[in-house]
């Protein structure tokens, strides 16, 4: 933990940590220390971890790199954070990220972007760490900590751990308790952990997840021991490769280290095998509207009255005005645009055409992979980004579909609620990270890892 405190102080220009907790941690580390003298080490006991600011940590500040959350501070721990400190688990602090999640640079933080630690060769460019949970794919990265906690609504873990090569594993939706994760699209949304390697990914996930009554949508099911099923066995499991996710003009580089996974799994016993999922190419579009549209709703409640920052009004102004003012400067760019069209796409007069047109998407995209699944595949191997980190203020705000293009590989996995898990698969001739991912069947997070492991 020491070691940890000593390496953020000293890597404040990666923008990792957006606030620390070298108390907490310490006295953390000090319990964790008693409990191992006592010889009663948990799983996690005295690991240094990162916290992704949309958890809400109780008594530290958790604002989801929003102005708009400025000053709030939670009575309250989320779930997930609660399960990993009984686990033993110690916060460094929380965790850079996209403002709401909403993102894939990290560049929409009120914070300002946190830095990938990798660079181009001897280019000094500053590279995106990916996002939105890009604080703790750097932080991770960088030795900052051990293992952090990451989310993802389409993409947020398993991009930004490609980006940094790192491992980061989306579970399946129901699989970790939202109570107390600020929700962005409340239906896509799970939180899932991003480590050094596999292993520590299944150890993680396994203190993260697990029923919660407080949630709803939470899964009622046994959680395996997820390391127990690292055997590295996977003869006889059918591995698909979708057809629809070799794009044109996709980056050579991404296709040979596709190739080079697929055959890696071939020589570990796989069978690999070609599949179709016919509806790949409406899913992106389907989630930009799915997304803002329950973003929409979810962040109504940010009204300048309940929580955090709220704007001064000047004489003769009434609450109207105070709703309108506090939300136009608590919220960013990103974050108003993603609330202006989950509001259209909701209006009475386009609800069919945009916002009930995309769910009936969501389900054939479902379906699609439910038959892959039916025909016997274990697992799908498809890239994990389309790109490697890209320059940060490369993309131009101007065109936020450029952006978007990102989640391309991602997306899918959401919408139909699958485990997926980005693995680093190599280097391009850049020498940046690049990422490779596995998709798997609900609930079968422990042989998702267990192929990843293969890969690894
Ligand atoms: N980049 C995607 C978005 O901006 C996914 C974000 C996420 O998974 N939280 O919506």
């Amino acid at each position: 933990t020491e070691a940890c405190l000593g390496a953020i102080e000293t890597a404040g220009a990666l923008n990792a940590f957006v606030h620390k907790t070298p108390e907490i941690a310490l006295e953390q580390a000090r319990a964790a220390d008693a409990r191992i003298a006592a010889g009663d080490a948990p799983a996690l006991c005295g690991i240094p971890m990162g916290i992704k600011d949309l958890f809400c940590t109780k008594g530290v500040p958790s604002q989801a790199a929003s102005r708009i959350l400025e000053g709030f501070t939670p009575e309250y721990e989320s779930t997930v954070t609660s399960q990993l400190f009984e686990a033993g688990a110690v916060m460094l602090g929380k965790l850079n990220m996209d403002e709401f999640a909403m993102g894939s640079s990290n560049e929409t933080s009120c914070y300002g972007n946190a830095v990938n630690p990798w660079r181009r060769g001897n280019d000094t460019t500053a590279l995106t760490p990916g996002g939105s949970s890009g604080g703790s794919a750097a932080a991770v990265a960088a030795d900052l900590c051990l293992a952090a906690t990451g989310t993802d609504t389409g993409g947020s873990i398993r991009q930004p751990a490609a980006f940094a090569g790192i491992t980061g594993i989306k579970p399946t939706y129901g699989r970790c308790s939202r109570w107390g994760v600020v929700a962005f699209a409340s239906s896509l949304d799970q939180a899932g952990p991003m480590t050094k390697d596999v292993r520590d990914a299944a150890i993680v996930l396994q203190a993260m997840c697990g029923h919660d009554p407080k949630d709803s949508t939470s899964a009622d099911l046994p959680v395996p021991d997820f390391e127990a099923l690292l055997t590295g066995d996977i003869r006889g499991k059918v591995i698909g490769i979708p057809r629809e996710y070799r794009m044109d003009g996709m980056n050579d580089e991404i296709a040979a280290l596709w190739d080079e996974g697929a055959r890696m799994l071939a020589e570990a016993g796989a069978k690999i095998t070609d599949i179709s999922l016919p509806h790949t190419k409406y899913a992106l579009p389907a989630y930009y509207v799915i997304a803002p549209a329950e973003a929409s709703s979810n962040l109504a409640r940010y009204d300048g009255v309940r929580y955090g920052h709220r704007a001064a009004l000047s004489r003769g102004e009434g609450i109207n005005d105070m709703y309108e003012k506090t939300r136009a400067e608590g919220f960013g760019a990103e974050v108003q645009r993603r609330v202006m069209v989950g509001t259209y796409v909701l209006s009475a007069g386009f609800y069919d055409a945009y916002y009930n047109r995309a769910r009936k998407v969501r389900t054939l995209i479902k379906r699609d992979f439910e038959e892959a699944f039916a025909a016997g595949v274990d697992a799908i191997l498809t890239p994990a980004t389309p790109s490697a980190a890209f320059g940060l203020g490369e993309m131009q705000e101007a065109d936020p579909v450029q952006m978007y293009l990102n989640d391309v590989f991602t997306v899918t996995v959401n919408l139909a609620g699958l485990p997926g898990v980005s693995v680093p698969a190599g280097l391009d001739r850049q020498g940046l990270p690049l990422g490779l991912q596995l998709i798997g069947r609900p609930w079968e997070e422990g042989d998702l890892l267990n192929t990843a492991y293969a890969l690894e």
